[in-house]
């Protein structure tokens, strides 16, 4: 099968499934080796893939992205990068997961914001890994196709329900956080390209209008841009367990994986962080760090909001 991309239509599905003559639940696993090569594991050299399985049909892809010269809790493990796929594509609910490897402690933490996510199905592609949790699910109400309750692998979970109101938004649902700019204006100093910044400012606004932060109220976003003139853009999404936390440049970064057309990160050349002034979870000296090692050559502007 040809490497799949980041975001595959429900008909594309569809037609992938019949021609290799399973259903569209079966292809999930059947993506995750030729997803392998999207992956950026310059350390490890670990491939990871996950596949994704929405609610509208449409199947995702998350793989893992490592940054040399930063510590590895800056790594975007997969199954972080398939659900920030899911929020920028505007997926309302994930069903389905098929991973190469057992999800880490970690990851199986940061689903826990996805509403019932303990019935999400789950299906991991390493013949070594958790034999015992199919076997027993699926000698139960299991599908048969090998796909496991997330629950069955993270008994016991703490999640939004111990911390948060039952009608809060959760990671997928749509948030509006109606944040404004402290100062509207186009950022003084740096680069004179007068269209660049107020756009980067205005879709790192609208990126942080969409942040998942109901732990900390802190929302951030960020807007990249690559030597070409192409934009990106991620917002801060929080865990209840808070570490597993998505940075907002993480997230921008998710966009410049799938979207930018497979170049290196040293392409992004300017962005811009909104962020709360007063906030109790600040991400500008985090951002700034990360992106000057993996972009030296990008310029990060950063404008406050209320
Ligand atoms: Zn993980």
């Amino acid at each position: 099968m040809d490497r799949p991309s980041f975001v595959i239509r429900p008909e594309e599905a569809e037609s992938a499934a019949e021609k290799l003559g399973v259903s569209v639940l079966q292809l999930l696993p059947l993506l995750v080796d030729p997803a392998k090569p999207l992956a950026r594991p310059p350390i490890s050299k670990f491939h990871v893939v996950a596949v994704g399985l929405g609610s509208s049909g449409r199947i995702f892809v998350g793989v893992n992205v490592e940054f040399p010269g930063l510590p590895l809790h800056h790594s975007i493990h997969a199954e972080q990068f398939l659900v920030t796929n899911l929020t920028l594509n505007s997926e309302r609910h994930l069903r389905y997961v098929s991973v190469s490897a057992a999800p880490c402690g970690h990851c199986r933490q940061f689903l826990q914001e996805i509403r019932d996510a303990p019935e999400i199905r789950i299906l991991i592609t390493d013949p070594n890994a958790f034999r015992d949790a199919a076997d027993e699910e699926n000698e139960g109400d299991g599908d048969g196709n090998g796909f496991v309750r997330l629950e069955s692998i993270l008994p016991h979970r703490f999640g939004p329900d111990n911390l948060l109101e039952k009608d809060i938004p959760l990671l997928l649902e749509p948030h509006d956080n109606r944040l404004t700019l402290s100062d509207p204006d186009i950022p003084n100093g740096g680069h004179t390209d007068s269209d660049t910044y107020p756009n980067l400012k205005l879709t790192a606004l609208s990126a942080a209008n969409r942040s998942y932060s109901p732990y900390s109220r802190c929302p951030s976003g960020v807007a990249l841009v690559d030597c070409e003139g192409k934009v990106y853009r991620g917002w801060y999404m929080e865990s209840a367990a808070y570490n597993p936390s998505m940075g907002p440049v993480q997230a921008a970064l998710v966009d410049f994986v799938a979207n930018g057309g497979g170049g290196g990160f040293e392409r992004i050349v300017g962005a811009v962080l909104v962020e709360k002034e007063d906030a109790v979870v600040r991400q500008e000296h985090t951002a700034r760090m990360l992106l000057q090692v993996i972009s030296p050559r990008c310029d990060l502007k950063v404008c406050h909001c209320y």
